[in-house]
């Protein structure tokens, strides 16, 4: 379950529990239940967190082909899914400003 902090007040977003959604120039925006206010995902940390996915991905289809040895997929496996993990973490949303 993906669970994100809201910006302004620290209270737990999550997709279920979410105020509101929206989507604005093909941005994703949650609106807080508890303070109203509007945030979205830092664009650069989506785009870190994309291509973390995108190396998980790979890895896991090289590992399944064994491409490159048996060594170098699961490692790019698991390089991607820490690198997707930490953005999601470590970076805070943004407030959406009107
Ligand atoms: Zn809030």
């Amino acid at each position: 379950m993906k669970t994100q902090q809201c910006p302004a007040c620290g209270h737990k977003i999550n997709l279920k529990q979410a105020a509101e959604a929206k989507k604005l120039n093909g941005i994703f925006m949650l609106q807080c239940a508890n303070c109203k206010q509007w945030s979205h995902e830092n664009r650069k940390a989506a785009i870190v967190k994309n291509v973390g996915l995108i190396l998980m991905l790979t890895g896991s289809v090289m590992g399944y082909f064994q491409l490159g040895g048996i060594i170098i997929g699961p490692i790019f496996a698991f390089t991607g899914g820490l690198i997707a993990l930490a953005t999601q973490l470590a970076v805070p949303r943004k407030l959406h400003t009107p």
